[in-house]
């Protein structure tokens, strides 16, 4: 595969619940070491940035904090590009810090966005409520992600994308999504590489979110078996990924 670049999804691909998957942070270093241009790109919404720095710091990988993209990055130049700044934050962890430190606070009345992310056991009646009059009352709804789910350490768990539909469904509104798959995102990823869609590839354990949505953006597509990696989902990828490997372990014998 002749490329310069390599996206990686996190999730499922150098890591699934709370440990490494073998081999991967040796195949992030091979990568580097190639000098391969990398940037990691998450749909996980329940951590900043800098948290997220932390923890792959914490499992043994090599990896800087500007090197790392994820849809509240993108939604905070989304927002900032608007000019509207009045945020609901349908999310949890330590999202609120990272929009804090934008200029963008957390407001219960008169929002002009309601952003939706992984919210996990915030996601209850009474938030869903609040965001469906939101927008009711004038909000945009801007989706960190709409992923059905995602591997937890004990099964699979809800991801934002249900709840995403949910209130979609019951205001008629669209959300603007900012996470993969949207080109936005990686168009965004790409451009602070320096490189074209043709020069890149994406590896990641999502047919739709990752190999799928960088493939309709031009790039190619390496899917893992680690993480949610189902057979009956890359039967049906459409379009299906360019290489299946078991893991990013075996990255060295394609790149
Ligand atoms: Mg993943």
């Amino acid at each position: 595969m002749n490329v310069k670049g390599v996206l990686l999804d996190l999730d499922g691909v150098l890591y699934t619940g709370e440990d490494p998957v073998p081999g991967a942070p040796e195949a992030i270093r091979y990568l580097k070491e190639q000098g391969y241009i990398t940037r990691f790109v998450s749909n996980s919404t329940r951590k900043s940035r800098v948290a997220i720095e932390a923890r792959l710091r914490g499992l043994g990988f090599d990896i800087r904090n500007d090197e790392i993209f994820t849809p509240s990055v993108a939604a905070i130049h989304f927002i900032g590009v608007t000019g509207l700044k009045r945020c609901h934050l349908l999310t949890t962890g330590d999202l609120h810090s990272e929009f804090e430190a934008a200029g963008l606070y957390h407001q219960d009345t008169g929002a002009d966005w309601v952003i939706i992310g992984d919210a996990g056991d915030n996601f209850n009646y009474e938030s869903m409520n609040k965001a469906f009059r939101l927008v009711l009352q004038g909000a945009g709804i801007i989706a960190l992600e709409t992923d059905r789910y995602w591997m937890g350490s004990d099964g699979l768990m809800l991801s934002a994308g249900p709840f995403v539909r949910g209130i979609e469904y019951a205001t008629g509104k669209t959300a603007a999504l900012v996470g993969k798959p949207s080109p936005g995102f990686f168009g965004m990823a790409l451009r602070d590489m320096g490189l074209t869609p043709g020069d890149a590839v994406m590896i990641g354990d999502d047919v739709v979110t990752d190999t799928g949505g960088a493939m309709k953006a031009g790039m190619q597509g390496i899917l893992v078996k680690t993480g949610k990696f189902s057979q009956e989902a890359l039967a049906g990828a459409d379009p299906g990924p360019t290489r299946v490997i078991g893991s990013i372990a075996e990255i060295d014998t394609i790149l």
